[in-house]
């Protein structure tokens, strides 16, 4: 009795149990996701609707098959690894790429999860997928069609990209930048591709350059030339990003444009201005001879003709001291002619009196910063302004200050042109002295000023060029004394000149 009581309540509980189970089932057949179930052997043993829907097996076709068989899965990572990371963790989380019952292959976000028995042995894998495929498809075809647009648009803008880790050595280089080092796209960047390109008196200055970046781990910019295989010089400006992820690990993200279009419109337009400076030289140099020619030859021939007199009385048979007295005092009165000539033709060529106005030193150094820019990348020089925010305004003419800084920037660059070694740096600086003036300085790190030299710098026709005129100089003092201010030339201790002009400001200079 006892006994077929007991068996009947277990028979209960068990249909019990086994209503449970058929109900979770049921209801796992409602949720829209896909839901199954297989043994360790991967036989599936659960389908749901959900299932049925995705893949296109029915329950009855599902059960009892393998699934990486029936649905031809392909795993991200090896399946032994999902296996492991099952079985220490529990569960594994990934994308599976499958193929449905009507051959179309689909992405899905699979969840397994690990169900053991009372004693901890491995039971079954519950798989629960999502559909992504549209999602991927989606992003796919948007990352696709970026990727397009910043390819054209760096073609249109002749910018290429590219990533460099330092630390790896690695290097990624953009459709766009294989195109301007024209290389094939299938040879792996290196800088090594890039120096080879360089040109071939670029590529010192280059490999320095980016040693220093490297070194101070600082973001680059520079311009610098290729020599392609055809002979062609392209002009490229390369700016670089550095991404210091740790102090092991140097990244750079840039851009290489190529610039050789506006390097040639501005390199004619150098070459239009300097043919119209020269010409303009050429023209005041003639103008100015004429009249040296015409006016200072008279003294001097009187000068010599009265020498030779003074010569002849000296060694008379009987000397007349009164004769030669007379004679050197002609000399000394045509002599004294002459360099008025000099100082009348000096003034002439400053004849046309500037227009003052009230300005500001510091406009006038960038002015010029930006008129230079040329000679500044030609002579691979660096310039730096320091400038005094707050400088009081000057009474002067913009033209003629300009003329004033351009000459002693110029002078700068020339000077460190035969430098072959050590930085090549042009510092301009302003500030106001204790006297209340605005003060410019130019200091250049050349070869400096010969001490002999130093005196007679700012001297007409003064000049240790070959091909100068040795008029800046003097033209500039001649700007600077007719402001009221001052211009002096030093050597600086170390290497390179300095030169510095004094201007009195605003208030004192004839202003308000
Ligand atoms: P030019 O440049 O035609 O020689 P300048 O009057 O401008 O005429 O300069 C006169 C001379 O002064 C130069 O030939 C050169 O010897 C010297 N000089 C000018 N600027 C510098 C400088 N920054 N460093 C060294 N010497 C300089």
């Amino acid at each position: 009795m006892t006994t077929s009581l007991t068996v009947t309540a277990l028979i209960r509980h068990v249909r019990r149990l086994g209503e449970a189970h058929r109900e979770q089932a049921e209801l796992l057949d409602l949720t829209h996701d896909t839901v199954f179930v297989r043994d360790m052997s991967d036989v599936i043993s659960y389908w749901n609707h959900g299932a049925e829907e995705l893949y296109g097996w029915t329950k009855e076709e599902a059960i009892g098959k393998t699934s990486p068989h029936l649905l031809k899965t392909r795993f991200p990572v090896p399946f032994g690894e999902i296996t492991e990371a099952l079985l220490n963790t529990g569960r594994w989380d990934g994308e599976l790429i499958r193929t449905r019952r009507d051959g179309r292959q689909v992405v899905v976000a699979s969840r397994l999860s690990l169900k053991r028995s009372e004693n901890g042995r491995p039971l079954a894998k519950l798989e629960t997928n999502i559909d992504v495929t549209e999602r991927r498809r989606t992003e796919e075809s948007l990352r696709r069609s970026q990727a397009q647009y910043l390819a054209e648009a760096q073609k249109l803008s002749l910018t290429g990209s590219f990533g460099w880790n330092v630390s790896s050595g690695e290097v990624f280089w953009s459709e766009q930048s294989f195109r301007i080092f024209e290389y094939d796209p299938s040879i792996p960047p290196t800088i090594e591709a890039l120096l080879q390109r360089t040109h071939p008196d670029d590529v010192a200055f280059v490999q320095k350059t980016l040693e220093h970046a490297i070194e101070a781990r600082r973001d680059f910019d520079f311009q610098h030339r290729l020599l392609m295989p055809d002979g062609a010089i392209k002009h490229l400006h390369i700016v670089a990003h550095a991404e210091k992820e740790s102090v092991f690990k140097l990244q750079y993200f840039g851009a290489v444009k190529d610039v050789s279009a506006a390097r040639q419109a501005e390199e004619q337009l150098h070459e239009t201005r300097s043919e119209l400076a020269r010409m303009s030289r050429v023209t005041a140099l003639g103008e100015l001879s004429a009249s040296i020619a015409h006016e200072v030859t008279q003294p001097l021939a009187a000068i010599v003709a009265n020498g030779e007199a003074c010569l002849r009385w000296l060694f008379h048979p009987t000397p007349q001291p009164d004769e030669v007295q007379t004679c050197v005092q002609y000399m000394i009165a045509d002599a004294r002619r002459a360099s008025e000539i000099v100082l009348r033709i000096r003034m002439l060529l400053k004849k046309d009196t500037p227009q003052k106005t009230q300005l500001c030193l510091n406009e006038v150094i960038n002015d010029v910063a930006s008129l230079i820019q040329h000679e500044i990348l030609t002579h691979r020089v660096s310039l730096r302004l320091e400038l005094a925010p707050g400088l009081p305004p000057l009474h002067a003419g913009r033209v003629e200050l300009q003329q004033v800084i351009l000459n002693l920037a110029i002078n700068g660059i020339q000077a460190m042109g035969g430098i072959d070694d050590g930085p090549r740096e042009l510092v301009i600086k302003t500030f106001q002295d204790e006297a209340g003036n605005v003060v410019a300085s130019v200091q250049d790190s050349g070869t400096g000023i010969k001490p002999e030299s130093i005196g007679r710098l700012f001297d007409p026709f003064f000049t240790t060029k070959p091909d100068g005129m040795g008029m800046g100089l003097s033209i500039c003092h001649s700007i600077v004394e007719a402001h009221g201010g001052r211009v002096w030339a030093s050597n600086r201790t170390g290497r390179g000149a300095i030169f510095q002009l004094s201007l009195p400001p605003f208030a004192k200079a004839g202003g308000l």
